[in-house]
């Protein structure tokens, strides 16, 4: 038998119809950019995440780009972000010509709290706090360093739609806080699309003419803007994923709590979930020092997985300008080293989840 690292096919079956039929209704309407699914799609994320507005956009990567352009974030700005981000969250700061400064990550794989006042200096104009694997990160602590250094604070939530700490959801920190629906994401489109939610009046109406050549009214440009619309046929998609978005949160619980009780191997690290936090799940990220192994291992009893990154953003070739070397960022060069990510989806049956755990429990290195 194989298991597959991730079944788009098995998650669209489940709710087919509904998928079809709002594809059809949205051919139909002969309106296919900025129009009433997207509007209510916004208003209905917005609603979901407890944020007053939502802003679709092309892609996760363009919702990030657009964050940092709409809070004036550019050449001579530092952000500061975790060492262990995703190259996406990086691109954010760097394609507005900032400059990423990077902190270390905790146990958990979040940004750690106790390191960012250290690296503030004159020039920190934001801090971007990355939700990876489906985790929150400790908002809580990180809005208080923001507000008392008086910096701009943006979430990347490309991986934890539906995370929460203490109940609050994950998205409603931030001044902007940028979420993917690449198709694998917790809440995923059909195709490509992305999406800013914020609290600020002021900051929907720039990111609205960002997302739109910087126009608000038609052919009257105010601000430098490009063309970054989430259409009419993504944002159709995405309603029918938003209405499932709790099946597949439960769905993925199920399935880390089975692997938390089933795998039981000397070599292997298990993730854990970080307290008053409810982790989401995206990605369930082992740890191991034979991690090439047991990659291979699992390829041979037929399960597929993957590494959720194999090369950190400071030691990327397309970095190389910012000057680090290997040995900067300890723990995120190890977590890059001895990362193994299982297949969790919903969709996946409990037979596939047992064959992963028995095929872990058997790996001797
Ligand atoms: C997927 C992802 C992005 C980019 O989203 P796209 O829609 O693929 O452009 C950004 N940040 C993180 C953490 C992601 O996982």
């Amino acid at each position: 038998m194989t298991v597959e690292f991730v079944n788009l096919k098995s998650s669209y079956d489940l709710y087919a119809e509904e998928y079809e039929r709002a594809a059809i209704r949205c051919l139909r309407s002969g309106w296919y950019i900025l129009g009433n699914e997207l509007s209510e799609f916004e208003k209905r994320f917005a609603d979901f995440i407890g944020s007053k507005y939502c802003i679709g956009v092309g892609n996760g990567q363009e919702a990030l780009i657009l964050a940092f352009r709409a809070l004036g974030i550019g050449v001579g700005d530092e952000v500061i972000t975790q060492s262990n981000a995703y190259i996406a969250s990086v691109l954010g700061i760097t394609e507005n010509g900032a400059t990423p400064v990077f902190v270390e990550p905790n146990g958990y794989f979040t940004i750690d709290a106790d390191k960012i006042e250290a690296a503030i200096t004159s020039k920190t104009k934001a801090i971007l706090a990355v939700h990876l694997y489906g985790q929150a990160s400790d908002m809580e602590r990180i809005s208080a360093i923001a507000k008392a250094h008086g910096l701009y604070l943006i979430e990347d939530c490309a991986q934890c739609h539906g995370a929460q700490q203490n109940g609050r959801m994950m998205g409603t920190f931030g001044d902007i806080s940028c979420f993917s629906f690449y198709p694998t994401k917790p809440i995923g489109a059909l195709g490509d699309a992305g999406a800013c939610v914020t609290n600020s009046a002021e900051l929907e109406n720039r990111l609205k003419m960002l997302r739109n050549y910087g126009s608000g009214k038609k052919y009257v440009n105010e601000i430098l803007g490009t063309n970054s619309r989430m259409d009419e046929l993504q944002a159709a998609m995405l309603q029918v994923s938003l209405d499932h978005t709790y099946d597949g949160i439960k769905r993925r619980g199920e399935i880390a709590a089975r692997y938390l009780s089933g795998i039981d191997n000397p070599l292997v690290t298990l993730p854990k979930a970080a307290p008053n936090m409810n982790h989401v799940w995206h990605i369930f990220a082992l740890m191991t020092v034979k991690r090439d192994e047991l990659q291979n291992h699992l390829l041979l009893c037929g399960i597929k997985t993957a590494v959720h990154y194999p090369i950190p953003p400071h030691l990327q070739q397309c970095y190389a300008y910012l000057g680090h070397k290997a040995g900067d960022f300890p723990i995120a060069e190890r977590y890059a080293n001895e990362e193994l990510s299982l297949p969790i989806y919903n969709g996946m049956t409990d037979e596939d989840v047992d064959s992963v755990i028995n095929a872990v429990n058997c790996f001797e290195g």
